[in-house]
């Protein structure tokens, strides 16, 4: 471990599987007979956007009955002691949703996929924080237009904040994946851009990713047995 600086870490719906949030996968791609695909795309937005509305108030409810979990609580806490450095050191990049890195207290996270609690204005392009549903079109707090969606990437978007990623993982020293299935992109992609730049790529997963052949080293197991264990490490061998 000695030699690392930066570090890149990407979470996905396995690390908060154990809060009680569903990953995707776990329903079997299904949700209220409806699948997946079908709920997280802007044309099944523009075909039923009751039944996305809904999907997603859902959502966005249970996230806040939930808690943060050790996994979580470990990240936080490397990210606490990770040194800074001119604002480099350690990003988390996390396709999650959910607000519970945060609540766990990390300060360093980035939301590539975009979050519940946030509602984007298709009128004004403005984003709210916002806690309770869409489905009745409440007003935009900032202009007005009852034109709110969630404020999340669907597929087919583009994800945000890709320039400051390839960034962190140009100058990455170790980029490490947990707790996501390596199916989704751009962000599956993330390992062999890090690899190729140089970096050191760990993998902390419940099972073999469909990218675990690109990682130096996979571990598999819980998320909140797994990393708890592997930031002590981190953390001692500095
Ligand atoms: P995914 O559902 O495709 O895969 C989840 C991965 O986590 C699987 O490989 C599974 O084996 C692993 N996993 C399950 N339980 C685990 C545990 N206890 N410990 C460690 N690993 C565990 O999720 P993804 O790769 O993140 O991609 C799906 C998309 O859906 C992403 O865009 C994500 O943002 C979104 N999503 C987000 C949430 C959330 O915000 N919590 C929940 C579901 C889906």
């Amino acid at each position: 471990m000695t030699g690392i600086r930066n570090i890149v870490i990407l979470t996905g719906a396995g690390v908060s599987a154990e809060s009680g949030i569903d990953t995707f996968r776990d329903g079997g791609g299904l949700w209220e007979q409806h699948r997946v695909e079908d709920v997280t795309t802007p044309e099944a937005f523009v075909r039923d956007p009751d039944l996305v509305q809904r999907f997603y108030d859902m959502r966005r409810a249970a996230i806040q009955t939930r808690e943060p979990n050790a996994a979580h609580h470990a990240l936080a806490r490397l990210d606490a002691e990770w040194p800074k450095e001119d604002g480099r050191g350690l990003l988390i990049v996390t396709q999650n949703v959910d607000d519970l890195h945060e609540r766990a207290g990390a300060n360093r996270v980035l939301h590539m996929h975009g979050e519940h609690l946030k509602a984007w204005c298709t009128a004004c392009d403005r984003r709210s924080p916002w806690r309770g549903p869409l489905l009745d079109r409440p007003p935009c707090p900032a202009c007005g237009a009852a034109a709110l969606r969630p404020d999340v990437v669907w597929f087919g978007e583009m994800p945000y904040r890709m320039d400051e990623i390839h960034e962190a993982l140009r100058e990455a020293d170790l980029f490490v994946s947990i707790g996501t299935s390596g199916a989704v992109y751009p962000a599956a992609g993330f390992v062999r851009t890090a690899r190729d730049l140089g970096a050191r790529t760990l993998e902390l997963n419940l099972e073999p990713s469909q990218g675990s052949r690109w990682f130096h080293e996979a571990r598999h197991g819980p998320a909140t047995e797994l990393v708890p264990a592997w930031v002590k490490e981190v953390l001692a061998a500095r």
